[in-house]
C-alpha cells in the first residue's frame, strides 16, 4: 500500500506549538501515515535573523518536538544536501520513494506559492495541505486555492481547524517559549541560553 507522507518544510527557528498543531489536524484530516518535519538548510527566500539557532540546533530543536509523537519525524534531508533548500528538491526526492505526498503550509506559504522554484512541479508532485494562521486568513486562502487551481491544476485542501496565531519571529522577540513551544524545546532554548 502507498504510504500518505505528510511534509513540512521551514526555518523551526524555533519549532513551536503552531507547526506541531498544524500537522497534526492536517494528518487527521487526509489521514496520513507520517509527517516529516524538515528543517531548511538554507532557506532561499529568506534571511536568517541574528541571535538564530544553529542549523544543527534547530534539527535537534525539531527532533525534541516529535520526541514523543509517533508520527511525526525529523527529517534532515535539505540539510544533507546542503546549499539553498528548494521544496522542489525535496518532493522530488521523497517521490521517488513511491510516497504520496502532502506539503502542509500556512497561510504565508500557500500565498507565495508562485514565487517559489517550479511552482508548477510541486502542485504535480504533492497535495497542498493548508492551515490557516489566523482566522482572518480564510477568505485569502480560498481565493489562492482557486488561483492555483486554474493555474496549475493544483490539489489543495483547506484543512478546517482552529488557527493557532504563532509565529517564530514573535516568539524569538517576545519569548513564551513555555507556552507556545513543546516543553522539550523551551528547556533546550533555556539550556542552550538561545534567543537572549
Ligand atoms: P518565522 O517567523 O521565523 O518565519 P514561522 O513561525 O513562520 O517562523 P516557519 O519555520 O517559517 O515558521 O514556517 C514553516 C511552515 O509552518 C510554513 O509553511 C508556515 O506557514 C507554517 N506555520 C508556521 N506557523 C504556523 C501556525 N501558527 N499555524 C499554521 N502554520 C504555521
Ligand atoms: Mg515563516
Amino acid at each position: 500500500m502507498t504510504i500518505r507522507l505528510g511534509v513540512m518544510g521551514g526555518t523551526f527557528n524555533p519549532p513551536h506549538c503552531g507547526h506541531l498543531e498544524a500537522a497534526r489536524h492536517v494528518r487527521a484530516a487526509l489521514g496520513l501515515d507520517r509527517v516529516l518535519f524538515v528543517p531548511n538548510n538554507i532557506p532561499p527566500h529568506k534571511r536568517m535573523p541574528a541571535h538564530s539557532a544553529t542549523t544543527a540546533q534547530r534539527c535537534e530543536m525539531v527532533g525534541l518536538m516529535v520526541r514523543d509523537e509517533p508520527w511525526a519525524a525529523l527529517s534532515t534531508i535539505e540539510v544533507d544536501r546542503g546549499g539553498a533548500s528548494y521544496t522542489v528538491e525535496t518532493l522530488r526526492a521523497l517521490a521517488g520513494e513511491g510516497q504520496a505526498l502532502a506539503l502542509i503550509i500556512g497561510t504565508d506559504m500557500l500565498m507565495t506559492l508562485e514565487q517559489w522554484r517550479e511552482p508548477a512541479e510541486i502542485c504535480r508532485l504533492a497535495t497542498l495541505a493548508t492551515v490557516a494562521r489566523s482566522e482572518d486568513d480564510r477568505a485569502a486562502l480560498k481565493r489562492q486555492a482557486a488561483r492555483l487551481q486554474g493555474l496549475y491544476g493544483a490539489d489543495v485542501r483547506l484543512v478546517d481547524c482552529p488557527a493557532l496565531p504563532v509565529s517564530s519571529t514573535q516568539l524569538r522577540e517576545q519569548g513564551g517559549f513555555d507556552c507556545l513551544t513543546p516543553p522539550a524545546v523551551a528547556a533546550y532554548i533555556e539550556e542552550h541560553h538561545l534567543y537572549r
